[in-house]
Parts: structure tokens; sequence; C-alpha cells
């Protein structure tokens, strides 16, 4: 038997496709006649299966689960070649499913992130001007500048990040800092002139430009209104091939990220289809996909006759796109029938 230890992040990695089918499992007695290739003992497991809730070890053969019982139960079953984990009591649960996600990765990989996507940090106003400022002198005039992953709950300031800050970042270049819930931004004086808004521009039934109480434009603008930023101001561009090669290091870099966190499903609206099945065939696709066509995939998939369910167990076809008829409840955009805590306002 070979004995090995690893940390509970390597292990999280390692065991994170397995234990993605723990709610399925078959409870089975301590004897298994094939060999398993893990098995994991005197760990706490919380099976969510009613049959055995609680179990201390859990063995897995190809990716499945071919046993759960006590540690004594389970060492009886490993073999010459089983790998062996002691979890030396760590918790054990099947692998969380995320039932929505714009998972390209490609914004973590590439854009200047002006919080933190995975833990809870707070940050202070200045560090976001910095970050900026910093892409701003990369970055020629005119060309747009922007911040990833801002939550307006998590700044130290205790106050709205706003038009004058991003000023700050630079007069010459269109600033936007887009909040991580995705329904809001937040634009520099440059990026609303370029607009062609104003403080006399109307608001739209489908979005905000939001305003100080003196009447003047504080910058944050949200939902649909933010279309009249299209078009507006230079982007950087890439070749078919770095687009390709992009899309791909953004599945892989993001894949990373969800097992590190336990994630071992997750519904994809957006990512590539094809560099989803290309980081799969290279190895690098750790978790597994239900994917949201949209767009172009969308319609052919529907020409050609694919219907919801179509794939296999790494990547599936599942709902079709998110409509967007409503803002979000992260930013307090989203129309509720009670008011939000804290604020008389419903909307
Ligand atoms: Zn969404």
């Amino acid at each position: 038997m070979r004995k090995h230890y690893r940390s509970r992040r390597e292990f999280m990695g390692v065991a994170g496709a397995g234990l993605a089918g723990m709610a399925v499992m078959q409870v089975a007695p301590a004897v298994e006649a094939s060999e398993p290739d893990l098995i994991v003992i005197n760990a706490k497991v919380y099976t969510v299966d009613s049959r055995m809730p609680r179990a201390e070890a859990f063995a897995v053969k190809g990716g499945r689960f071919s046993a759960v019982g006590s540690t004594a139960e389970i060492r009886a079953v490993a073999g010459k070649r089983t790998e062996i984990f002691d979890a030396r009591q760590m918790t054990v649960v099947p692998g969380f499913t995320d039932c929505h996600n714009h998972a390209s990765g490609e914004v973590l990989l590439y854009e200047v992130l002006v919080g933190n996507p995975f833990e809870v940090e707070f940050v202070t106003i200045s560090s976001i001007v910095e970050k900026l400022r910093a892409k701003a002198r990369q970055t020629p005039p005119g060309t747009w500048v922007e911040g990833f992953f801002f939550d307006d709950t998590k700044v130290k300031d205790k106050r709205e990040l706003d038009v004058h800050d991003l000023d700050e970042v630079s007069a010459e270049h269109p600033v936007a800092v887009r909040h991580r819930g995705g329904h809001t931004s937040y634009y520099n004086s440059k990026a609303l002139e370029m607009a062609g808004v104003t403080k006399n521009t109307p608001n739209r039934p489908e979005g905000t430009f939001d305003r100080f109480k003196n009447g003047e434009l504080n910058g944050r603008v949200t939902d649909r209104a933010r279309e009249v930023f299209n078009g507006v101001g230079r982007r950087a561009t890439f070749t078919p091939q770095q687009t390709a090669q992009r899309s791909r290091d953004g599945i892989a870099h993001i894949s990373k990220q969800f097992v590190r966190y336990g994630l071992t499903s997750v519904h994809h609206e957006g990512g590539e289809l094809s560099a989803l099945q290309d980081v799969r065939a290279r190895g690098d696709l750790l978790h597994r996909v239900s994917y949201e066509a949209s767009g172009r995939v969308l319609k052919s998939m529907i020409s050609s006759g694919i219907q919801t369910g179509f794939g296999d167990e790494w990547i599936r076809f599942g709902a079709t796109s998110e409509h967007t008829i409503d803002g979000s409840f992260s930013e307090r955009t989203m129309v509720l029938s009670q008011p939000y805590p804290g604020s008389r306002k419903h909307d």
C-alpha cells in the first residue's frame, strides 16, 4: 500500500471530481471485489444520503464511490496499489454545484481586479484608483481602462465610489469599474462625455444614470442604461488565435479556482464551448459543466436538433441562455415585493 499525505487543498484538487457523485453513491458493505484507486480514511464524511448520513471513510474506483463505511471497513478493501489518504478528521462533503456562473475565467486572468473575487475582503477606494492608474499608464489615451469585481458593500471608506474618484484615474481615458453583480458600473467624466451623457439625460425604463443629491451625475449607471457606452472609445483587439488562446487559458484557470473551493459542477452562462472541449481534451477541465448555450451556439444547437441534456458527464447542454428582464439583488437594482433590508426602497 502506498501511504500518502496531502494538504487539504491538494486533496480538494484530487478528490473534487470524484466527490461530485457522492449524493447518488451506492452504500456498499465493506467487502468490495475490485481494488479501489483511492481510499479516504479517518474523516468526518457527510454523505447527503439518508441511508448512511455520516461515515468515516470511503473508497473510490474509476472516479466513482465504490464503498462507504468505517475506517476499519474501508481499510480492509484497500489493495496493494490503492492510494491511502488519511483525512485526519477533516470534514468531507459532496462537491458543490454552482447553478449560475459567468465562467469564462478571462477576467480573472487578464483584467484589473479591484475587489477580491474569492474571499471577503474590504478594500479602500484609493487602492482601486491606484490599480486603475497603473493600468492607464500602459494604455493609449482614448482606450478603456476597466476594473472588475468591485463590491460596494466591501469598501472600507463606507461611501459610494463616484465619478470624482475615477476622474483621478485619468482625464484622457474612459474609465469603468464594474460591480461584481454584473448590473451596475461606475464611470469617469471622460466616459460619460464620450457617450454624450449629461445631467439632463433622462433615465430609461431599463436603467438609470444616477445622480448626487444636487442633480449632478455621480458616475453610477445601472442595468441597460450602460448600453450607451457600447461603441464608445477603443478596446484592445485580438487575433482569432489570441482570442482562442485566451478562452482556453481562462477556462483552465477558473476550473482550478472552482475545485479549490469545492465546486465540482458549474452551470456555465458563457465561456466558449470549443475552448471548454479543448481544455477538457488536454486534461485541464477539473469541474463538470452544464452549458447554457446562447447566441450563435444556441441557434446552431436548435438547427442541428441538439436538445438540452445532450453531452456527457463532463460537458452537457443545460438550460438555454439567461434572459434579463430585471436588475440584480447584490446591487439592489432588482424589483422586490418587500423593501431591501435597511431601506424603504423596493428597487
Ligand atoms: Zn447571469
